[in-house]
């Protein structure tokens, strides 16, 4: 293990340092003493939930991440409800003073999110085509919940303490090679990220498939920011001919805007926006809104687009970052090789569109760091174990996967045909498009197209978590007396949800 720079660099590192080999911080549930259970490379969302699960379990776990300190870019945003009932039942960051300020992990993140309970369709020009009400969800928590990744990570990291070590790269080719490593873990779980070195240097297949589509998002800020009609806590999601739209509360005064490009017109007409670039790293890299770096070129083309596709400006708001992106769908061919498990992007990646890959690691580290705590515990034999971990992770992959393409299908623009030729096609598919959706949004399955945009069906393993994690004084999910500061519009708590909306 090699320290990228030297030094820890998080303030949260502990000083008895994995590559020291010395022994790793008590966990809940062990003597502290001894080899440890698990070791977790990658410090990314993942790999830090992996780490507050498996000490929840009882597990001997260290955490390791070659960045020096936390990241700064927010890709991720959405946390959906299996997320939140998972991780309402795991124990929260300590507060300014050392005490608890929130019942449990969910409600901490909720606290510093946006709850969102409704999403409005809009047609070309902005048209209103029908709204989406996660309040219908029959769930403790019926929304979608807001928090830039930078800020998810940094509560998980909180939470996780002297677990997560800063600066400790971990050498994949010793992983792969089965050589000893410091802590003599008996499991290594690779959360390191979509280009795996871990699944590379393990010969594992990434199969799956790049799409056409090109994205590019911005978070901007101020009343210019806004999308008219829609509320500030609300989401809008645009389906028009030149493609899709969408638009997500982030914080008080600040959204963030996603707009399908369009490759024929090289973005919108004027040249193709250049990749945005960050302090940190290469094209594609993030900036974060603490340190604005955005693109000039990019913002004018989301702003061109935004009011041609719906007729909203947003010329005048303060840009906080703007990046492009693209969508692909790929699976490792299998999880688990020896002692190795990989878990999040490392395992599967689906397109960003309809925001799930953070999520579907999130649930797929339960249902292993579960199935690890069960063959510790001697309740299952490991080769069924693994097999069933297997048969399970592809499934959530493969739905995933289908949902996240069935929303750029809905969205994808319709690309123009030669003018007079093609035009009347154009116009019927999408108008057939625009009908289908208000259908969907109709009272029959308005539930169902609820449950498919906030991962419905994808409920964190029952069995989990359910002896240690009460042991160590983990909160119930119901648990509402939270000191949250976060202001729900009905003033009830944020995760309750307004029963007035349910049908
Ligand atoms: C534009 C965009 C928007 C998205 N929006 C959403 C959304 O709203 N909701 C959602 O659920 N998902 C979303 N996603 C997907 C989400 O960002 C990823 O699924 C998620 O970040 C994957 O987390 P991870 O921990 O598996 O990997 P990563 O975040 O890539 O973390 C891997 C970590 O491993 C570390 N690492 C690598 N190798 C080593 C090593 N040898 N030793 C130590 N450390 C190592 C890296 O430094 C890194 O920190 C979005 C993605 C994009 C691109």
């Amino acid at each position: 293990m090699r320290r990228p720079g030297g030094g820890t660099g998080g303030e949260e590192a502990g000083s008895e340092g994995l590559d020291s080999g010395r022994a790793a911080p008590e966990a809940p549930g062990s003597d502290g003493s001894g080899p440890l259970d698990l070791l977790v490379v990658g410090g990314g969302p993942v790999g830090l939930l992996a780490g507050l699960l498996a000490r929840a379990e009882g597990l001997r776990v260290q955490v390791a991440e070659r960045r020096s300190g936390p990241r700064s870019d927010s890709r991720a945003i959405g946390i959906h409800p299996p997320a939140l009932a998972l991780m309402s039942r795991l124990p929260p960051p300590p507060g300014e003073d050392g005490a608890p300020a929130h019942p449990s992990l969910a409600h901490a993140l909720v606290a510093r999110g946006t709850a969102v309970r409704r999403g409005h369709a809009l047609g070309e020009g902005g048209r209103p085509l029908g709204t989406l009400d996660f309040g219908v969800l029959d769930a403790p928590w019926s929304f979608v919940l807001t928090v830039p990744q930078e800020a998810t990570e940094a509560i998980l990291a909180r939470a996780l303490g002297p677990v997560l070590q800063w600066g400790v790269e971990v050498d994949p080719a010793r992983v792969a090679a089965g050589d000893a490593l410091p802590g003599d873990p008996r499991w290594v779980l690779a959360a390191d990220g979509r280009h795996s070195p871990i699944r590379q240097a393990l010969g594992v297949p990434f199969r799956g498939r790049s799409y056409p589509h090109r994205y590019l998002m911005a978070d901007l800020e101020g009343p210019e920011a806004a999308c008219p009609g829609v509320g500030p806590d609300e989401a809008a999601i645009g389906i028009t001919r030149g493609g899709l739209v969408e638009s997500f509360p982030l914080r008080p005064g600040v959204r963030r805007w996603v707009v399908e490009r369009d490759p024929e017109a090289g973005g919108n007409g004027e040249g193709p926006a250049r990749e945005a670039r960050s302090p940190e790293g290469p094209a594609g890299a993030l900036a974060s809104s603490e340190e604005p770096f955005p693109d000039e070129p990019a913002r004018a083309e989301l702003a061109r687009t935004l009011a041609t596709r719906l007729g909203v400006e947003v010329g005048g708001a303060r840009c906080l970052m703007t990046s492009t992106f693209g969508a692909e769908r790929r699976r490792a061919r299998r999880v688990q090789v020896g002692r190795v498990l990989l878990v999040g992007d490392a395992a599967h990646v689906v397109s960003p569109i309809g925001g799930q890959g953070m999520n579907l690691g999130w649930l797929h580290a339960a249902t292993t760091v579960g199935t690890l705590a069960e063959i510790r515990r001697g309740s299952a034999r490991p080769a069924p174990a693994f097999r069933r971990l297997e048969r399970r992770v592809a499934r959530g992959a493969a739905v995933a996967g289908r949902r996240a393409e069935m929303n750029m299908v809905l969205g994808h623009r319709i690309p123009a045909g030669p003018a007079g030729v093609l035009r009347p096609v154009e116009g019927w598919l999408h108008g057939l498009r625009t009908a289908a959706l208000q259908v969907l949004l109709g009272p029959i399955f308005r539930r169902r197209l609820a449950r498919t945009f906030s991962m419905g069906g994808f409920e964190p393993p029952a069995a989990a978590f359910s002896r240690e994690g009460a042991e160590a004084g983990v909160p119930s999910p119901e648990s509402t007396s939270s000191r949250s500061t976060a202001t729900p519009s009905e003033g009830a708590p944020p995760w309750s949800p307004p029963r007035s909306s349910s049908p």
